[in-house]
C-alpha cells in the first residue's frame, strides 16, 4: 500500500501548533528594504511567512527587490526624511494590506569624516534620516499599534552606539539615540502589548560597509582583529535575528539591544 505523507506546513509543529518561529499572516514595513540588510531581512521574513512591504528613495531598486523576492513583497516609494509623508504611507499600506504587526526601522545613512571637519549640514542630513525619522515614522505605526494592542518595533542600531569608531560622530550620535529611545519606548509601549528592540549588527557585507571599508584597508584589518568569528557578517544573520525578534518566540523581549556581530562587540 502507498504511504501518503500528510502534508505539514513549515509554519505548523507536529502538535499542530503554531511554529513560535513563524510570522504566518503577519504584516512587515522594512524601510530601506531595497538593498542590503533591509532586502535580507524581507527575504527572510517572507519566508518566515509574513507579508512585506519595503520601502525606498530608488523605485527602480524596489521593483528589482520585489521581482528577486516574490509575490509576498511589495513596495512603495517613499522617502522617510519627508516626515509629513509618512502619516499617508501608513495609512496606504494598511488601507490595501490590513493592519501593520511589524515595523522595522532599517532606511540609515552614514559618513566617514574627522569630528572636526563635520559641518552643521552634514551632522543635521544624518541625524535626520537615522534618528528624526524613525522617531517620526515609529511615533505612525505605534500609535495604531497601541490601539490594536499588538505590534513589534525593530530598530536597526549599530556597534558605533556600543564603542568608539572614529570618523562617524553624526552616525553614532544618531545610533545611540536611537538605543536610548529603544529603552523609553518599551517602557512605555510595553502594557499595550507593543514590544521594541534594536538588532545592533556588526561588520555586515553590504554597499554601505564596502564603501566604508574598501578604501581604507587599516579600518577594515582593526574590525577584523577585534571579531572573535574572524569573518564580516551577512545581512541574512541579520535577517535571521529580525525574524526571531519579531515572532512570538521573543515575546518576553522588549527593550533589548542584540548584537549580531561575531563576538565583535566583546572582541579584545
Ligand atoms: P545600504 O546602503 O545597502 O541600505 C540602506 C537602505 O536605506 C537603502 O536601501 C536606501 O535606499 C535606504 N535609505 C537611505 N536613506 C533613505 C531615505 N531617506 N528614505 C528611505 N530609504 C532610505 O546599507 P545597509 O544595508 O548596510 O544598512 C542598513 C541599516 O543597517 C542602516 O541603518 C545601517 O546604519 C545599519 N548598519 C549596517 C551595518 C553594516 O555593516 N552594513 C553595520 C551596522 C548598522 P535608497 O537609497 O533607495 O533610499
Amino acid at each position: 500500500m502507498a504511504h501518503i505523507e500528510s502534508y505539514v506546513s513549515p509554519h505548523l509543529q507536529p502538535n499542530g501548533q503554531l511554529n513560535p518561529f513563524s510570522l504566518e499572516g503577519k504584516l512587515a514595513l522594512i524601510t530601506g528594504g531595497g538593498t542590503g540588510i533591509g532586502l535580507e531581512m524581507a527575504r527572510c521574513m517572507a519566508t518566515a511567512g509574513a507579508t512585506v512591504i519595503i520601502t525606498g528613495r530608488r523605485e527602480a531598486v524596489l521593483q528589482e527587490a520585489v521581482a528577486d523576492l516574490g509575490s509576498s513583497v511589495h513596495y512603495l516609494t517613499n522617502d522617510v526624511c519627508e516626515l509629513d509623508t509618512l502619516e499617508d504611507l501608513v495609512a496606504q499600506i494598511e488601507a490595501t494590506h490590513g493592519p501593520l504587526d511589524i515595523l522595522v526601522n532599517n532606511a540609515g545613512i552614514n559618513m566617514k569624516k574627522p569630528a572636526l571637519e563635520v559641518t552643521d549640514e552634514e551632522f543635521t542630513r544624518i541625524i535626520h534620516t537615522n534618528l528624526n525619522a524613525v522617531f517620526a515614522l515609529t511615533r505612525v505605526c505605534a500609535k495604531r499599534m497601541v490601539e490594536r494592542k499588538n505590534g513589534v518595533i525593530l530598530m536597526i542600531s549599530s556597534m558605533a552606539a556600543y564603542y568608539g569608531i572614529d570618523r562617524v560622530v553624526a552616525y553614532a550620535a544618531s545610533k545611540s539615540a536611537v538605543e536610548g529611545m529603544v529603552k523609553v519606548l518599551a517602557s512605555e509601549f510595553s502594557k499595550h502589548n507593543v514590544r521594541v528592540n534594536a538588532i545592533a549588527p556588526g561588520f555586515i557585507e553590504t554597499e554601505m560597509s564596502r564603501t566604508a571599508m574598501n578604501s581604507d584597508p587599516d579600518r577594515r584589518d582593526r574590525a577584523m582583529r577585534r571579531t572573535p568569528m574572524g569573518k564580516f557578517g551577512q545581512p541574512s544573520d541579520i535577517g535571521h535575528a529580525a525574524v526571531f525578534l519579531a515572532s512570538e518566540a521573543a515575546r518576553y523581549i522588549t527593550g533589548a539591544s542584540l548584537p549580531v556581530d561575531g563576538g565583535n562587540s566583546i572582541g579584545f
